[in-house]
């Protein structure tokens, strides 16, 4: 008998499972695919570690979560400053003097200001009027609102309205402001496209850190909790059990299925040593089916384990779909329906004194990976209390 069987290998279950197995518990972790680390599973292939689940980028504010994360590997310098592609026009991101001074000219933040002011206030007369509301009340209330609020109509049209429509399959208008938050605007020539005060990328991929956490751990891989023939065993030879997948998956979607946005990811190697310069390119046209291209070897300067450069590259074009039963779930979509479902699920989920359902799927969250590491910590802490 274990004290816990955790359901799945990404951060929150393999955080979980440190933490437990540190504290003297016996914990046995399962995953249905072949391999540990979740979404954060990278792959060395030609040298160059491949994120096989879209890029990640470690970025946080919370020392202790950073303190954490680099007793597992070790962490380069990789700041991200992905550039935006407009049929052919190069524009910095995150919205900065850079990107200001490409769209306008401008040269400064007051003369920045002042182009985006005059834009908004535009922007924000005519939406008024429409609400019935005066200027002064105006608070956006979806992502098209908060974007001009925030950058004016000119960077919204070139670099966040299609972008956007093809992540999310639908209008900017249809969708919460809180995604467009999530990206800074500077009036500062600085292409960092965090605020975080700690960033990098684990030198030599994430995967390590994953064997590191669920060292002296056993783990089972290629075995699907959900699927009939396991679940009631699994469930039998465990006291607890943290489930860290779809939390409708887990219900069987019987109050009905929370909308997910999936990613698929079309992946080339190259035999040249440099396709696009830069790590990230976001694609923000409406004409070009895929949301952006990822040239992997760049999280790491282009160079392999022993500080060589690499003759080949390897990317990924990334297409965003809507997420169907049997996919893999990326992102929630966290608007006012679905975040009703949710309620209704983390309900029952709550009532339930053998399973505990958390992490970025269990919580139906748009979490980065600091948030969800702390989320996991908060959690062990809690029950070894
Ligand atoms: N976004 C955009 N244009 C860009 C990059 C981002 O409009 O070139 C918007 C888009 O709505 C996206 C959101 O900003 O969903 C958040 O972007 P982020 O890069 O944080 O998304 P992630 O990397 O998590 O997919």
């Amino acid at each position: 008998m274990y004290d816990y069987l955790i359901v799945g290998a990404g951060f929150y279950g393999a955080v979980c499972a440190h933490e437990l197995h540190k504290a003297g518990k016996s914990v046995l972790v399962v995953d249905k695919r072949s391999h540990i680390g979740g979404n954060a599973y990278t792959e060395r292939t030609d040298g160059i570690n491949v994120h096989k689940y879209g890029a990640h980028i470690f970025h946080t504010n919370d020392k202790m979560v950073w303190d954490y994360v680099n007793q597992f590997a070790t962490f380069n310098r990789y700041t991200n400053s992905p550039v935006a592609n407009y049929h052919g026009e190069m524009y910095s991101l995150p919205f900065n003097m850079y990107t200001f001074n490409r769209m306008w000219g401008v040269i400064t933040p007051d003369e920045a200001r002042e182009r985006i002011d005059e834009q908004k206030r535009e922007y924000i007369e005519q939406a008024a009027a429409k609400k019935g509301v005066p200027v002064s009340e105006f608070e956006p209330e979806n992502l098209e609102e908060q974007a001009i609020s925030l950058v004016g109509t000119d960077i919204y049209e070139k670099l966040i309205k299609d972008y956007t429509m093809k992540q999310w399959g639908r209008p900017c208008t249809e969708l919460p402001a809180f995604i467009i938050r999530r990206l800074p605007v500077r009036l500062t020539y600085d292409n960092n496209y965090f605020n975080a005060l700690f960033q990098g990328i684990p030198t030599g991929g994430y995967t390590q850190i994953f064997e590191n956490l669920l060292e002296g751990i056993e783990v089972r891989l290629s075995t699907d909790y959900l699927d009939p023939a396991n679940r009631a065993s699994l469930n039998e030879i465990a006291e607890k059990v943290i489930y860290t997948g779809p939390i409708d998956a887990f219900y069987g979607y019987e109050l009905g299925t929370l909308e997910y946005r999936s990613v698929r990811f079309d992946t080339e190697k190259l035999d040249k040593p440099n396709f696009q310069g830069n790590a990230v390119v976001n694609y923000t046209d409406a004409d070009t089916p895929f949301t952006r291209i990822i040239e992997h070897k760049w999280f790491e300067f282009g160079l392999d384990e022993a500080g060589r450069e690499i003759p080949v590259t390897i990317i990924s074009r990334e297409y965003s779909h809507k997420w169907e039963p049997g996919e893999e779930s990326y992102y929630p979509v966290n608007d006012e329906k679905n975040s009703a479902l949710y309620a209704k699920y983390r309900e029952k989920a709550d009532s339930d004194t053998k399973v505990h359902i958390g992490g970025r799927l269990g919580e139906y969250r748009y979490y980065d990976m600091d948030t969800v590491i702390s989320r996991a910590l908060e959690y062990c802490q809690e029950v070894l209390k």
